[in-house]
């Protein structure tokens, strides 16, 4: 064997099934299509589970225009079921169980080259903008030939490739189901937390929307030390359970004056850093209103499509307070930290998912997402 030869495996289906989406209207349908296989510098794996992300939701709803039809699904875990050529540097190996995250740099630009994987160009050109990977082709097909776009490595579905610059091995104690989270959720609270926010120990921190990532935020930010994590939300339901995450104090802003409360709670000051989990204007609002002088407000919701958020002009002068956006994190080197996070027990991953539906019941999920009764996170769980 040549090192340009594939690791084939014998084993692989030529067919499997996914959740398409082919009409906005429609949503989700689960469809045949052949099993996608790996180019150079890819990993094909058998995905064990994939998280419901709201940001999916922007997509499904046809307020972020993204080529159709496509596969959504960017917070995946599985195992490796065949390696494609250029790998040999990677370790990666068939039957190595491995978290998959969302954001796949192409690990050539320049904005890669320096690190940030979070702002490779070629991710947003190709994947983000024409659903394909770095050869400018998607993996995915249906049985007759369509293509199929991939948006992030179209992770509902039986099987995905992914970029092996955008997997993490994962240790046998990991929970797979769960772990879907990692790719996400987690991955994004850790970006938000070391990168984003750059948090020092002893900081003060609100937490605005406690679902999938801001449930993560809270325990992050509790593992870098900080003194206070104050969970706001506008549901006591999600605020329920982040004291368990280690959040010090739950506000809801729905019934109680949000930044009343915070500074009750701060000696008046208010918070150092304010991160902000939805996109919406009234959760950057609350954010900014809990912030102390000097503070950093850290959002990362995405909004839907071209969005604007009221930010009083003086208060931010005035007060030197810093907004700073925060997109996913870098992969390379923060989804290894936060699959050890979760290996450690420092981050509770396996609680944060409160439930799981079966591949064919991937729309209902995401319904149930977007009416808010989703505690945490939903995952796709390919074994039901
Ligand atoms: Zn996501
Ligand atoms: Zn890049």
């Amino acid at each position: 064997m040549t090192s340009n030869d594939a690791v084939q495996n014998p084993d692989i289906p030529d067919t499997m099934r996914a959740a398409v989406l082919r009409d906005t209207a429609k949503g989700l349908e689960v469809e045949t299509l052949r099993t996608p296989r790996p180019k150079a510098g890819e990993v094909l794996i058998k995905v064990a589970a994939c998280g419901l992300c709201h940001s999916d939701l922007h997509v499904i709803g046809g307020a972020i225009a993204f080529p159709l039809p496509a596969v959504l699904g960017h917070e995946v875990t599985g195992t490796i079921v065949e390696v494609g050529p250029g790998n040999e540097h990677t370790g990666l190996a068939v039957g190595q169980n491995v978290a998959g995250g969302f954001l796949m740099p192409c690990g050539q630009c320049d904005a890669c080259a320096e690190g940030h994987d979070e702002l490779c160009g070629p991710f947003f050109e190709l994947n983000r903008l024409k659903g394909v990977l770095y050869d400018g082709t998607t993996r995915l097909a249906t049985p007759e030939g369509e293509s199929v776009a991939m948006y992030s490595m179209g992770g509902l579905a039986e099987y995905a490739v992914v970029p092996s610059t955008s997997v993490a091995v994962v240790p046998d104690s990991i929970d797979m189901v769960p772990a879907a989270i990692l790719g996400c959720a987690a991955m994004t609270g850790y970006g938000a937390v070391r990168r984003g926010a750059d948090l020092r120990f002893g900081e003060t921190v609100a937490v605005v929307a406690t679902g999938g990532v801001g449930t993560n935020i809270v325990q992050i930010a509790r593992a870098f030390g900080a003194s206070q994590v104050i969970a706001i939300d506008v549901s006591d339901d999600k605020l329920a359970p982040m004291a368990g995450y280690g959040a010090t104090a739950v506000v809801n802003s729905a019934t109680h004056n949000a930044r009343e409360e915070v500074l009750k709670l701060t000696g008046g000051k208010g918070v150092d850093v304010a991160f902000e989990a939805l996109g919406i204007p009234a959760t950057w609002t609350t954010a900014l209103d809990v912030l102390a002088d000097g503070g950093r407000m850290v959002p990362i919701g995405l909004g839907a499509g071209v969005q604007t958020a009221g930010v009083e002009i003086n208060r931010t002068v005035r007060r030197s307070q810093k907004i700073l956006g925060s997109y996913g994190a870098r992969t390379r080197q923060d989804l290894p930290a936060v699959v050890d996070l979760a290996a450690r027990g420092v981050i509770n991953y396996k609680d944060v998912v409160s439930q799981r539906f079966p591949l064919q019941e991937a729309g209902a999920g995401y319904e149930a997402l977007r009416n808010r009764q989703i505690q945490g996170r939903a995952v796709v769980d390919m074994s039901l």
